[in-house]
């Protein structure tokens, strides 16, 4: 098979298979939209907290459910639990930890369901970006589970050449902080969660404010799948308030983050600012990703993989079209296909099949977008900006638009949505959009699409991008076959997904035996 002897990745569901759509449909339809609980998951067992209510984004009228906060008398429980039995776990044998994420992966196999309807009610996501959601979290834990069996199982037998017996084996660090966004509430979340708990850490997973229901049912299925209770535990609620005091506990060996590049580099620095031990951080944040489209490329592919990249998930993902270099020739016939495509798009509520673009997170991220598009209106040329239906209103919508802009200097941010930049270029250029891309510091992903290999080989070699994408779209790296993650104001590297991820939370150890 594809992927190896192994593992495969999973299925998920072909969106035009209508009998598996019916059927998953009517398993769905078991679970309420409302009515959810979680909180606060210590030593296995859920505790009370600050309770929050959770509505809909589709729709602010609809209460999801309850989720309460931890205190920060709970974070300092859990991490003292953490701290006890890390070294326990760290010696569980290897193949036992991966025996424990193949459990995980099979759970949610079977829970998709309800993981499912939990993604769209508390994260808004579309049936698609529901589907692909938890196939991700199940890849990632079958793919650290053979990557754990590998890299952790028996030491590496080093030459002895003078007659020493020498050993190198990975060993756990110890306990883990965990801290993810929402826009994975499920991949993300557990991709960080399973590589630090099969490279032998113990793990406090503090997810996103926005989506701890997901969080916690996660984190229940892990428990059920054999992880001990005091191996790992959840603490939602605020960054700030639960996750900013833990920085500076010495008990922490080691964090993963993946979010902006602001709070990557508060989390730097305070980590930096502790007396004891340098502990390492991994980093996923942001980009300003870009694709250059020059006047080879098949205008109708263009046009495809520009409205999946800028615009599936809303535009929520870090790996999103933000900026499309058009070379000139072509800029006009591009512009007009695309705007035509972006008219077919369906806006509304996540749990519509029909919807293609389903609502931005919350409050907060719809008035960012909306006040960069009212900036764009004015200073920019409009391509689209699409009018929002009547029947989104309840929610946290933004309507996808495409501006086309004088250069990259005007874009000082990320911007997180369905909102599309467009430069054109001539020909001679090439080489400066490179600088200009590269001299943003960000690194993420690339799109190119061209069908002169020269250019493509040209472009692969200069640019500085963790995941560069040719004549396809730029989002959706698929675990064990595009390792993702990017480099400068992007990440500190590391590819989730990839063969090396798990050395990334793990310390080398070597034994010398004299004879
Ligand atoms: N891995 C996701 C993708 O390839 C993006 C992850 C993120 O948004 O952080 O689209």
């Amino acid at each position: 098979n594809l992927y190896g002897t192994e593992r495969q990745n999973s299925r998920g569901l072909d969106l035009s298979d209508a009998p598996k759509l019916v059927d998953l449909g009517s398993k769905m339809k078991a679970f309420a939209v409302t009515g959810w609980s979680g909180g606060p998951i210590i030593g296995g067992l859920e505790v009370p907290g600050d309770k929050q209510t959770v509505t809909s984004p589709s729709d602010r009228g609809i209460k999801v459910g309850e989720m309460a906060w931890a205190s920060r008398d709970q974070a300092e429980q859990a991490v003292a639990r953490a701290d006890r039995a890390w070294w326990g776990w760290n010696k569980t044998p290897a193949a036992k930890r991966a025996e424990c994420l193949e459990r995980m992966a099979d759970l949610m196999e079977e829970n998709t369901p309800e993981l499912m309807v939990l993604c769209m009610c508390e994260a808004g996501k579309t049936t698609a970006d529901a589907i692909a959601e938890v196939r991700e979290a199940v890849d990632f834990c079958r793919y650290y589970a053979v990557r754990c069996r590998r890299d952790f199982g028996d030491a590496m037998v080093m030459p002895g050449p003078t007659g020493e017996r020498n050993e190198l084996s990975l060993q756990g660090r110890g306990v883990f902080l965990c801290i993810s966004p929402w826009n994975f509430p499920l991949a993300i979340f557990l991709g960080q969660v399973s590589a630090a708990l099969a490279a032998g850490n113990a793990v406090i997973a503090k997810p996103a404010e926005q989506t701890g229901l997901v969080a916690a049912a996660a984190i229940k299925l892990f428990h059920r799948a054999g992880v001990p209770g005091d191996v790992l535990h959840l603490l939602p609620g605020d960054g700030p308030t639960v996750a900013g005091p833990l920085l500076s506990d010495e008990r922490i060996k080691g964090v993963a983050f993946t979010g902006s590049t602001e709070t990557a580099k508060l989390i730097q620095r305070a980590l930096a600012a502790r007396d004891g031990e340098i502990v390492p951080l991994i980093a996923e944040t942001g980009g300003q990703n870009a694709m250059i489209v020059d006047s080879t490329a098949l205008p109708e592919q263009v046009v495809r993989d520009v409205l999946a990249s800028s615009f599936q998930s809303a535009g929520q993902r870090c790996s999103a079209l933000r900026v499309l270099f058009l070379q000139a020739d072509v800029a006009d016939k591009v512009l007009t296909m695309l705007g035509g495509a972006m008219d077919e798009l369906t806006i509304g509520d996540s749990a519509d099949l029909a919807t293609d673009v389903g609502p931005v997170i919350d409050e907060d991220a719809q008035a960012m977008l909306t006040a960069h598009i009212e900036r764009m209106r004015k200073e920019a040329k409009v391509i689209r900006d699409l009018p929002l239906p009547a029947s989104t209103e309840k929610g946290t919508f933004v309507a996808p638009a495409a501006f086309e802009i004088a250069g990259l200097h005007v874009l000082q941010k990320e911007v997180f949505g369905p909102v599309l930049h467009v430069i054109r270029f001539k020909a001679s250029e090439l080489d400066s959009i490179i600088d200009q891309i590269n001299n943003s510091g960000f690194g993420l992903t690339l799109g190119i699409h061209s069908r002169i290999d020269e250019t493509v080989n040209y472009i692969c070699q200069r640019v500085r991008v963790g995941n560069a994408y040719v004549n396809r779209n730029q989002i959706g790296a698929i675990v064990g076959v595009q390792p993702f993650g990017g480099t400068g104001l992007s990440g500190t590297g590391p590819k989730a997904g990839g063969p090396r991820y798990l050395h990334r939370f793990a310390t080398e150890y070597a034994v010398s035996i004299d004879t």
